[in-house]
Formats: structure tokens, sequence, C-alpha cells
């Protein structure tokens, strides 16, 4: 029998695929994962903003077969980023033509004096292919919040094609462009589908396809034996032929007894709160807003209500911290980041009437020339003793859902390759 450790979009996705008899086993009460939808007051919140890009068609028909489709909204992003006293359009490097005109001559003149060809960290490349007013006025400031830590610890690839890379060409081609063949119609995102019911409606669909029976609730995989080929639970010791992990890496290589350096993993922790309003929203636009000032206490915001078309606003609120952080003070940061959408006018005179908040711990994954060779060596020790590690964390990555359940669907045929070798 195989083991499937984790029950959110991964694991139920190789479960969905697989022929073998197999087991899922998930810590908490309920399936989803990070693609988990809260509801509460008549509002709908993720465990933060969740919005499903897919550049695969039989992917996206895999997810939504189960979803009736007049309940899936087809949005077209907007984003924005509150600079100053402006709002710019996403991403910043590609519309610096909006910047208060000295501003913007810093901007092109330091893109055009920018030559430096090394570079080998996130921080660098980022000087070298955008110049130092880029760098320093929206992509340093605004990622150090994000993944709180030096952007020298990342590898220059840390954001793989999630990242809006421009030329120079398509930074001046950009300043005449607007509404269709603007940045937010290119990027990878730039039409995305949203569930009437959230993020977990995506779960449930692809949960259709399995037995539930096969699935065993509030079950912790705590140790796993290499050379009996066995599993601890919180519940029992089972014998597996094969185990699916999806769990943050370095904590399969805890289960398994397997020695690593500590120091190789790093990721940040996403305090994200979920607010609902009595009033409507004046920003009756954008999808989210970056925001990449300290002087407000979080990275971006999203409005619900600009998806939903409802009257009342409904915004979730992300923050960024350390791993090393032991405690948030969650009430603190509630009273700060509430005072700074006061601040910058989000919230005027609408009051907050419903509030939820959640802690991601992992959320985004350092990723290092060290982290990425680590974990390719280490999952390749594994897979000798028919231990497979797949999903955001367990392959320790920046990805979506998409590539989850791509993922999912490769390694299930990598196994039956294998299965017919033998
Ligand atoms: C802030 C944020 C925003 C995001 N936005 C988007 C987006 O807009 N679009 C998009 O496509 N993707 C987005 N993502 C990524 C998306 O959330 C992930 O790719 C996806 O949810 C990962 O699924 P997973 O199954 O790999 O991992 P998880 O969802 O983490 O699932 C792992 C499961 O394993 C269980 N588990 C852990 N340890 C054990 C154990 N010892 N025993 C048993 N069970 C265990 C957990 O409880 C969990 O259910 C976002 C991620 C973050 C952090």
């Amino acid at each position: 029998m195989d083991v499937i450790i984790g029950a959110g979009v991964s694991g139920l996705s190789y479960a969905s695929f697989a022929d073998s008899d197999y087991l899922i086993l998930e810590a908490e009460n309920e399936i989803g994962g990070y693609c988990r939808t809260v509801k509460q007051d008549g509002f709908v919140w993720d465990y933060s903003g969740h919005f499903f890009h897919f550049q695969d068609k039989n992917l996206q028909q895999y997810a939504c077969e189960n979803i009736p489709p007049d309940t899936l909204l087809a949005c077209t992003k907007q984003s924005q980023i509150k600079y100053k006293d402006r709002y710019i359009d996403f991403p910043f490097q590609k519309n610096i033509h909006q910047l208060q005109k000295q501003e913007f001559i810093d901007c092109l003149y330091d893109l055009f004096a920018a030559a430096k060809p090394d570079y080998s960290t996130f921080k660098q490349m980022l000087y070298a292919k955008f110049g130092k007013s880029i760098a320093n006025k929206f992509l340093i400031p605004y990622n150090e919040k994000l993944y709180a830590c030096d952007l020298d610890v990342l590898d220059v690839d840390a954001m793989g094609r999630f990242f809006p890379y421009a030329s120079k060409e398509d930074i001046i081609l950009n300043f005449k462009q607007t509404g269709s063949q603007s940045y937010n119609s290119q990027s990878y995102n730039s039409h995305f589908v949203y569930p009437q019911g959230g993020a977990i409606e995506y779960i449930n669909s692809i949960f259709k396809r399995i037995d539930s029976k096969k699935l065993s609730l509030n079950e912790k995989a705590i140790k796993i034996s290499l050379e009996q080929k066995t599993i601890t639970t919180s519940k029992r010791e089972l014998r597996y032929d094969n185990i699916i992990s999806t769990v943050p890496f370095p904590q399969l290589l805890q289960m398994c007894g397997v020695k690593y350096n500590p120091s190789v993993y790093s990721w940040n922790k996403v305090l994200v709160f979920n607010w609902g309003f009595d009033g409507k929203s004046d920003d009756i636009a954008n999808n989210w807003v970056y925001f990449p000032e300290q002087q407000y206490s979080f990275y971006r915001i999203g409005y619900y209500n600009n998806i939903f078309k409802t009257s009342r606003m409904s915004l979730y609120v992300e923050l960024g911290f350390n791993k090393d952080i032991q405690h948030i003070n969650v009430d603190a940061y509630f009273q700060a980041a509430l005072n700074d959408l006061k601040k910058c006018g989000i919230i005027a005179t609408q009051n907050l009437i419903s509030s939820h908040f959640v802690i991601m711990n992992p959320a985004y994954v350092h990723i290092s020339k060290a982290s990425v060779e680590d974990v390719a060596h280490k999952k390749e020790l594994l897979s000798q003793y028919g231990i497979y590690s797949i999903g955001r964390y367990g392959s320790w990555t920046y990805c979506s859902i998409e590539d989850n359940i791509k993922e999912a669907k490769e390694l299930k045929h990598k196994l039956e390759h294998k299965l017919k070798q033998q």
C-alpha cells in the first residue's frame, strides 16, 4: 500500500491519479491544506488571496470538472502599487512613467546606467537588470517586506516564472500602452478564475474523484523507518510500499532521521487578516494592491469585493515575518494594520464587522542555491527507499496549484514506469 501524507491539493491530486492501493493521512480535521476557505458572516475568504491562472487547459478542466461552470468567475487582473501619494500600475518597472517627473528620470537614467552583467543573488540581479532607482524604490523594499529576509540570501531565480521580468524595450514600449495592451493583460496571471465558493471548491472537485474511505483525518505522520518500510502515525504503525509526502521537506527529513544542515532551509511566515466591513469600498477596480513602504505594516492587500462584485468591502491583508520570529503578536498587528488602512484612506467610514486570521508557516520558502542542491540530492536519496516528496513545501519551491497538480501527475507516471520495469 502507498501512503500519501497530506490532503492538500498535491496529496489529493496524486490520489486522484493513482491506480495503486493507497491511504491518505491528514493531520488536520479537514482537507484542503492552504487551499481552505473560511465562510463567515456572509463573507468568503481563503487562507490568503488564492487566484487561479491555469496555463494548461486540460489541467484546468481536470480541476474544475466538478464545479458548476456558472459558479466560476472569470476575472481580468487589475493590480496596482501604493507608492507615496499615488497609485501606479503593477509592475513598477514597466510603469515608471506614472511616477513624479524627477523620480521617473532617475529610474530611466539608472535603468540605462545599470551595466553589471555579473550577479549571483536575487538582490544583485535586481540592481543589475533594473538599476538602483527602480530597485531601491520598489523591488527591494517590497520583496524584503514579503520575504522578510536579506535578498542576497535568495537565488537569482528564486521566483521563477512568477517574477515580472521586463527588458528595456518592454519598459519603454509600455509607456504608451494602456488597457488591453498593458502589462496587466500580459502577465502570467492576467486572467484568472475564481470559484464563488472560494479555493476549497477546487479541492472538493478533485476530492470527488477519490474514494473517501481512503482518507484518514486527524492522523499525523510522525516517524518513518527507511529500513523497515514502516510509518508511525499519531494512531498506529503501517507498512508502506511507497510514501508520497507533501509535508515541508525539512520535516520529512526529520521524520526519516536523515541528517541535514538546518541553515540551508529558511522561509517566511505570512500573517493574513481577512476582514469584512459594513460599507462599500472606494476602490472598485483593483484585485490586489502592493505596499512597498515601511510605513505600512502589510506588504499586500486584496479586495474580494472586486472579484465577487459585492457591496460590502471584504479584504485580505498580508504581513510577512521571518521564520525566526517565534511569537507574532497578532493583537498588536491587528491594530497596526487597521490603523494603516485608515492612514492610506482605504478605511474611511466603513466599520469592521467580521474578522479572521491565519498564520501560514511556511508561506514563501527562501530558495537559495544551497536549498535547490540539497533538496535535489536528498530527494534522490529518499527515492531509493520508496519515498517521494512533492508539493509547494515538499519540493521546497515557489509554485501555483496548477504546478502542484502537474507534479503529482508526473510522479504517478514515473512510479508507473518504475513498476513496469521491475
Ligand atoms: C500567501 C499565499 C498565496 C498563494 N496564492 C496562490 C494563488 O493565488 N494561486 C495559486 O495557484 N497558488 C497560490 N499559492 C500556493 C498554493 O497555496 C500552494 O501551491 C498549494 O496550496 C500547496 O498545496 P500542497 O498540497 O503542496 O501543500 P499544503 O496545502 O501545505 O498541504 C499539505 C497538507 O499536509 C498536511 N500535513 C502536514 N504535515 C503533516 C503530517 N505530519 N501528517 C499528516 N499531514 C500533514 C497539512 O495539514 C496539509 O493539509 C499561495 C500560497 C501562499 C502562501
